[in-house]
């Protein structure tokens, strides 16, 4: 008998197991055991979710909440959170494998002002000022709701990014099923419980986990969900586009990403190559954001590539739950795998491993994978080009400007890059020319709760965070108020009579 924690669905404001009494089991990757179960659903339990989200939203309380009330709600789930940050920070490093640092530092307290930042933006929302364009009417703006939203998460970061889908969403107006990545569902359903202690009224926040071709397709497929917002692969990205586009699903889609780190020989290239490893090995690399290629200047490569290596030594494998630990283990065997054979694929193509490429043999268990660094990395190669989602980092060279802008550019992905060099014009000149949705100088990641976070290309649309993202839950309605009270309008007379 498992001792394995059973959690349940949040659905229509009841905890529920799957009707066919089925369960996935959740595994903590730093020990390969069992963590704990939760209902495998499918197309009922996603009918039952979207119809309590359908009527909270079309006719519950929830669309008579003025903004200030739902404001008051998300500032307590906020509260909640933080007064909950240990136990969560904790699970989802079990969960994930990452770190707790990262987890307890970094994830949970950003998170908890993303909230925050939502539900006070959200009362600020913006549109062109009511006037008597016509002469004859006043014209105004709503900014309203889009609906029933169907939110999809990734397994790399679990809570982060069901806020992000949540938060706007939810200080908008909007009512959400939000489907967890099936590796990673424990605390998206710890989050439903917090929406519950907050006072969200029943059906406004729905959990469903289970297979995402089974339960994302069965939300992207229905009729009554008006919105689909995704994290996650390229690939899937493109299934959702196809199953979306018979009902005309509006789409939100934050996808892969291979981010170019491009270091001018002017730069201070100790100081960038610690920012490479912090970066690069960040989350385990599993990060759409993770500093991916690196274009050093040919007289700097040398320089560069040793003090990566260097720092890539410093690099501490170990328990996530230690503080004491800068890299957990990899979110899943298949994952690693994953890895592992891009590592292997390194090796083949002719790159220089000059650290890792290996199972570390230190630790016996888990699913852990070593820092691994990569000279002598061509445009060509399949590392250079693919999005390898883990600790592995490929360095390439160049000689000028144009040339990195060009590989740089070379992607079907843009969503974000950064440039080290000492100099403001070269700074200036690659925030034009480098086509991602963020440019970063002298440094690569951070991130704020009040600039957005989204793709350029085959990285998706849509914007996480600010109030770019709070606009892109809502949707605009021109609203007419005829002023002359005349019986018949001036312009009548072009559907019939003379004048
Ligand atoms: P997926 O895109 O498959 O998973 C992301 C989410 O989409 C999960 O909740 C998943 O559910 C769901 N999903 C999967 N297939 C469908 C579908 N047909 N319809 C609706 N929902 C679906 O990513 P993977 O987990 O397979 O990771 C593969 C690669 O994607 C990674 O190696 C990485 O390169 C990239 N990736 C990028 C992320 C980013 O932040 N941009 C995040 C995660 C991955 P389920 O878990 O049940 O399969």
């Amino acid at each position: 008998m498992s001792d394995a924690k059973l959690f349940r669905n949040y659905i229509g404001g009841e905890w529920v197991e799957a009707e066919s009494g089925e369960r996935m089991k959740v595994i903590n990757p730093a020990t390969e055991e069992v963590l704990a179960e939760v209902p495998k659903c499918g197309r009922s339990e996603v009918g039952a979710a979207v119809d309590s989200a359908r009527e909270a939203f079309d006719s519950g309380p929830w669309s008579r909440l003025s903004p200030s009330e739902r404001s008051s709600l998300i500032f307590r789930l906020a509260s909640l959170a933080e007064e909950e940050i240990e136990s969560l920070s904790t699970l989802e490093s079990m969960n994930q494998g990452k770190t707790i640092k990262q987890s307890r530092d970094g994830d949970f307290p950003f998170s908890i002002d993303n909230l925050r930042f939502y539900a006070g933006a959200s009362r600020s929302l913006e549109g062109l000022s009511a006037h008597e364009y016509l002469g004859t009417g006043t014209s105004f703006i709503r900014r309203e709701p889009i609906g029933v939203i169907g939110q999809i998460t990734p397994w790399n970061y679990p809570w982060m990014m069901a806020i992000w889908k949540a938060g706007p969403a939810l200080a908008t107006g909007n009512t959400i099923i939000l489907k967890p990545a099936s590796v990673t569902p424990l605390t998206t359903i710890r989050f439903a419980e917090l929406c519950e202690k907050a006072g969200f009224p029943k059906g406004v926040v729905n959990v469903v986990t289970g297979p995402g071709e089974l339960v994302g397709n069965e939300l992207v497929s229905s009729s009554r969900v008006d919105m689909i917002s995704l994290t996650g692969d390229t690939a899937t990205g493109k299934k959702i586009m196809e199953r979306g586009a018979a009902t005309l699903k509006k789409l939100h889609l934050e996808l892969g990403g291979k981010a170019p780190f491009v270091v001018f020989d002017d730069a201070d290239i100790e100081a960038a190559a610690k920012g490479a490893a912090a970066a690069g090995y960040v989350n385990g690399g599993q990060d759409c954001t993770q500093a991916a290629r690196f274009y050093v200047q040919d007289s700097a490569y040398d320089s560069f590539v040793k003090h990566l290596v260097a720092e890539t030594g410093k690099v501490r494998i170990g328990n996530p739950l230690d503080r004491s630990t800068d890299m957990g283990p990899l979110v899943s065997e298949s994952h690693r795998a994953k890895v592992e054979d891009y590592a292997t694929l390194g090796r083949e193509e002719g790159a220089k491993l000059e650290t890792g490429g290996s199972r570390p043999r230190s630790v016996s268990k888990g699913y852990y994978f070593e820092p691994t660094v990569f000279s002598g990395v061509e445009q060509d190669m399949r590392i250079a080009r693919e999005e390898i989602f883990g600790p592995v980092l490929p360095v390439l060279r160049f000689s000028d400007i144009d040339e990195v802008v060009e590989k740089s550019n070379d992607t079907v992905y843009g969503l974000h890059s950064s440039v080290w060099t000492g100099d403001v014009r070269k700074a200036m000149l690659l925030s034009r020319r480098l086509r991602f949705g963020a440019v970063q100088i002298n440094d690569h990641l951070p991130i704020t709760s009040e600039m957005p976070h989204g793709g350029f290309k085959q990285s998706g649309f849509g914007k996480d965070m600010s109030i770019y993202s709070i606009e892109d839950y809502t949707q605009i309605k021109h609203v007419y108020v005829d002023i002359t009270g005349d019986k018949r309008k001036g312009w009548h007379y072009i559907t019939y009579g003379d004048t």
